[in-house]
C-alpha cells in the first residue's frame, strides 16, 4: 500500500493529504532549527543526568513519608540543573501546573504582600487560586492582593507599566511564559529576562516567578538561566514527555524551594519528605524524552500554522515566526469551524477516537468550551488535543503531539473535517 493510500485509508483525501504534504515541504529548513534545538536540549538533560550519577537503585521508590528516597533527590537534582537553578521540588504530590503554581504562590506570599502579574492576567485555573475569581481558599481571603499589568496592544510586555506598578507591597513578580488561551505572543526566554533585568532594577528584593507551562525545551535555555527565581510548571506537559501520569515542578532558589516545601508537606517536614511511590522510573524516562516530545509538537504547531495561514485563517504564530511554546491559536471565525477541527482532532486520537466533542460549560469559564483530547493520561495536553471558548472569534487553542506523524495525522483529519462540511475550501 502507499504511503498516500495509508491514509486514504485512514480518511484523509489524496488532495488534504497533498495540501499538508506541501505546507509540510515548505516547512523543512525550520524542522532543521528545531532539530537542533531537541539535539542540544536532549545533551543537557543526558548529561545533568551523567553529571548527578543516576543510577539503578535511583529508578526505585519509597513509601509512607518517603524520609530515604534518594531517587526523588537526584532527580529533583537533574531538575535543578536542567531549568538552571540552585534546587527543585519534583513531586508526584503536586497534581498539574496548576497545583505547583499555587504551591509557588502560597508558600512565597504572606498576608498583607502583593503579586504582580507581569504578563495579563493569569491563566484561567490561576485566576481562582489568586481570588481574581472568588473561589474558596484563595489567596484573596488570606490578605494576598494582586494587580495586573496588561500586556501592550502588540503584544509585548509593558515593562515600563511594570516598573511603575511596584510598590512595597510587592512581594513577587509573575511571568506567564506561554499565550495560555489568548491570542497572544508567547514570550522568548530573552523577553522574560528583559522583564527581569527591568524589576530587579526597581526592587532587588522581589521574587520573580516564571511559569513556564508549555514553554520547556522549546528554546535551549530556560527562565532560570535568566534570572528567574522561581520557575514552575506541569509534568502532564512538556518535561513529563506523556509518560507521567500526574505531577508539577518548581524549580529555583534554595529558599524559597524550602518555603513551597513546607507549604506542600509540612513545616518541619520539608522537602525530605514525600514518597516517590513507583513513579521516579516514569519522571526520569519521561524528562529524558521531553526534548523530542516537545520537538515533535513545535513541528506539529508549525504545520498547522503553515496549512491553516495559507487557507486564509490568521494564526499565532504566524507560519514564519519563530514559536516560543507548543501551542498554536487558529481563527477559525465561525463556530461550526472550530466544532470540525475538533471533531478531527478527536477522529485522531488513539484513545476515544469515536467519541464526539461537544461544547460545555466548564467552571470557571463564562461562555461553553469545546475540548478535544483522546489521550493515554487524562488532561494531558501535551498530547494531541484543542479546545476553544466557543465564542467569537472562535478560535481553537491546538497542541501537543507525543509523535510528529501523529501530529501530521491530527492536522489533516481536522482539515478533512472542515473540508467534508464544505467549511473549507482547498485551493
Ligand atoms: C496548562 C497551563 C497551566 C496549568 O497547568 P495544568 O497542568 O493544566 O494544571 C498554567 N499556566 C499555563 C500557561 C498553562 O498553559
Amino acid at each position: 500500500m502507499s504511503y498516500i493510500e495509508s491514509l486514504q485509508r485512514m480518511g484523509v483525501s489524496e488532495q488534504t493529504a497533498s495540501f499538508c504534504f506541501d505546507a509540510e515541504e515548505r516547512l523543512a529548513e525550520r524542522f532543521r532549527e528545531v532539530d537542533r534545538i531537541q539535539d542540544e536540549n536532549q545533551w543537557k538533560v543526558l548529561s545533568a543526568m551523567q553529571e548527578h550519577m543516576v543510577s539503578e537503585r535511583h529508578l526505585e521508590g519509597s513509601t509512607g513519608y518517603g524520609i530515604v528516597d534518594d531517587g526523588r533527590d537526584t532527580l529533583e537534582a537533574v531538575y535543578a540543573e536542567v531549568f538552571g537553578a540552585e534546587d527543585a521540588l519534583v513531586r508526584a504530590q503536586m497534581i498539574s501546573g496548576t497545583h505547583a503554581l499555587t504551591t509557588a504562590l502560597f508558600g512565597c506570599l504572606r498576608p498583607g504582600d502583593e503579586v504582580l502579574f507581569a504578563t495579563g492576567a493569569p491563566y484561567d485555573t490561576l485566576q481562582g487560586v489568586v481570588g481574581i475569581r472568588p473561589e474558596v481558599g484563595s489567596l484573596a481571603e488570606f490578605g494576598v492582593t494582586y494587580r495586573i499589568v496588561e500586556l501592550k496592544q502588540n503584544g509585548l510586555p509593558d515593562i515600563d507599566a511594570v516598573c511603575a506598578s511596584i510598590s512595597k507591597k510587592t512581594r513577587m513578580v509573575a511571568i506567564q511564559r506561554s499565550k495560555g488561551y489568548a491570542f497572544r505572543h508567547s514570550l522568548s526566554v530573552e523577553e522574560i529576562g528583559q522583564i527581569i533585568a527591568a524589576v530587579r532594577a526597581v526592587q532587588p528584593e522581589v521574587i520573580v516567578m516564571v511559569d513556564n507551562c508549555y514553554g520547556e525545551f522549546v528554546q535551549t535555555i530556560e527562565p532560570g538561566q535568566v534570572g528567574a527565581d522561581l520557575t514552575v510548571g506541569s509534568l502532564i506537559k512538556n518535561p513529563g514527555a506523556g509518560l507521567a501520569p500526574v505531577g508539577g515542578y518548581i524549580a529555583g532558589r534554595k529558599d524559597l524551594i524550602e518555603r513551597c516545601a513546607a507549604w506542600l508537606n509540612a513545616p518541619g517536614i520539608g522537602k525530605e519528605g514525600g514518597p516517590s511511590l513507583n513513579i521516579n522510573r516514569t519522571f526520569y524516562q519521561g524528562l529524558f524524552l521531553a526534548p523530542q516530545v516537545a520537538a515533535n509538537a513545535v513541528k506539529t504547531a508549525m504545520l498547522a500554522a503553515e496549512v491553516f495561514h495559507s487557507l486564509g485563517f490568521a494564526v499565532s504564530p504566524a507560519a514564519d515566526e519563530t514559536h516560543y511554546d507548543i501551542v498554536e491559536a487558529i481563527a477559525l471565525g465561525a463556530p461550526e469551524r472550530v466544532l470540525a477541527f475538533c471533531r478531527g482532532i478527536q477522529a485522531a486520537a488513539p484513545v476515544d477516537s469515536y467519541a464526539t466533542p461537544e461544547p460545555f460549560d466548564m467552571p470557571g469559564y463564562d461562555c461553553q468550551v469545546i475540548m478535544a483530547a483522546g489521550a493515554f493520561i487524562s488532561g494531558a495536553s501535551i498530547e494531541l488535543s484543542a479546545d476553544a471558548p466557543m465564542v467569537p472569534p472562535y478560535t481553537v487553542y491546538f497542541q501537543g503531539g507525543l509523535t510528529y506523524s501523529h501530529g501530521k495525522y491530527g492536522v489533516m483529519k481536522a482539515l478533512q473535517a472542515l473540508v467534508d462540511q464544505h467549511l473549507v475550501t482547498l485551493p
